[in-house]
């Protein structure tokens, strides 16, 4: 064995009177210089080793107190021997304690059952529906709870039994060296994939899984107001765990169908308008698509090009705040003709020389009639 018999005080470098924290300091500075995995000399795994075992005894104030008095003989394991090994020491948990204030253990599950997978449904739904909300059945395969076993795994008349490795604890620990000494890495027991029970006698209809897939019929409730890649997550109805771990959540994807002729931004809704230049001059009325039906909506005489008539509480619901709606916005779209009639072009004429074209300058609307016209 490796292990020297030099003085521990002597080991660490410091006098045999120095308190804690100067033996914590000294231990910390020299094992960062002798680790293994950054000093390659040779003589570093038996030196490093050598520190570790001199810090966990004077770290230990009834064991520095024995190995004051008795010198190695006093902390020696109780089957003696100066051949202590690494798996020898008790407590590698309390180096990693003394640097790290014990946050070593949080991350493991002890005991507990996996929770099942969280799940997808993707749902079409029409323009209408989105906007006024809908019920909808839904129907999909999912792993559920075994009826057989009611999701234990086990086969009926049995039961699970404590884990042998793990004793039941669900976890192991693995003790590994670092800069800073024996880190205590505590995993999940790989025997029993930290539930902490194993089962002998599986359940022949799941196979000791607890579950089997079944399909599944459900009423999803869609809220008014509802938009494209909105998603509604219905809690436990996803797939169930593992040998009765709880059960994750199902998500449903809403998509939502265009309208042919409106658009939607969020609570808004727009609609293009498109009348010619005599229905903009001279006013007209036109229908208007909107969730409720059609709606006639009047162009006043001298209507311009891009006008926009805001058709109020006509758009969608909002979400979250009951009662509360968008806005229809129509777009008025004043279309010029590109081909005229014979009549049509000795009326424009007409229209012309009446002194039409003499607004021109505070309106884009007879420039384009003249584009139109290439005169
Ligand atoms: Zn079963
Ligand atoms: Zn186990």
């Amino acid at each position: 064995m490796a292990t020297t018999e030099r003085d521990l005080y002597e080991v660490l470098g410091v006098e045999r009177g120095a308190n804690d924290a100067a033996i914590k300091r000294a231990y910390r500075k020299l094992a960062q210089q002798w680790h293994p995995d950054v000093n390659k000399d040779p003589e570093a795994p038996a030196r490093f080793k050598e520190l570790s075992e001199a810090y966990q005894i004077l770290s230990d104030p009834e064991r520095r107190q024995r190995y004051d008095t008795f010198g190695r003989a006093g902390v020696d394991g109780a089957g003696g021997g100066a051949g202590t090994g690494f798996e020898g020491f008790g407590g590698f948990g309390d180096i990693f304690d003394a640097f790290f204030g014990g946050a070593a253990n949080g991350a493991a599950r002890r005991g507990r059952p996996q929770p099942g997978a969280d799940l997808r449904y993707d749902l079409r739904i029409t323009f209408e529906e989105a906007v006024k909300g809908v019920a909808k059945e839904i129907e999909f395969r999912v792993l559920d709870r075994c009826e057989t076993c009611t999701g234990t795994g086990a086969k009926p008349g049995t039961e699970p039994v404590t884990c042998p490795q793990c004793q039941g604890r669900g976890e192991v620990r693995n003790v590994r060296q670092t800069m800073l000494g024996q880190m205590v890495n505590v995993s999940a027991c790989p025997r029993c994939q930290g539930e902490g029970r194993i089962i002998e006698t599986p359940c022949e209809t799941c196979k000791g899984d607890g579950r089997t897939e079944r399909k599944r019929t459900l009423q999803v409730s869609i809220p008014a107001g509802i938009d494209e890649g909105h998603q509604i997550r219905l809690t436990n109805e996803g797939e169930a765990g593992p040998r009765g771990g709880p059960p994750g959540s199902l998500y449903v994807a809403v998509h939502v169908t265009e309208h042919p002729s409106l658009k939607r931004d969020g609570t808004e809704l727009y609609f293009q308008a498109q009348v010619s230049i005599a229905q903009a001059a001279l006013g007209t009325t036109i229908l208007v698509p909107t969730v409720d039906g059609g709606e006639e909506v009047e162009i006043k005489p001298g209507t311009q090009p891009d006008t926009e008539i805001r058709l109020r509480g006509k758009g969608v619901p909002h979400l979250r705040r009951a009662g509360s709606r968008g806005d229809l916005h129509v777009l008025v779209d004043v279309v010029v003709p590109t081909k005229l009639s014979k009549k049509q072009r000795d009326l424009l004429e007409a229209f012309a020389a009446e002194g039409g074209e003499s607004t021109h300058a505070s309106s884009g609307f007879f420039d384009k009639v003249r584009d139109a016209l290439g005169s």
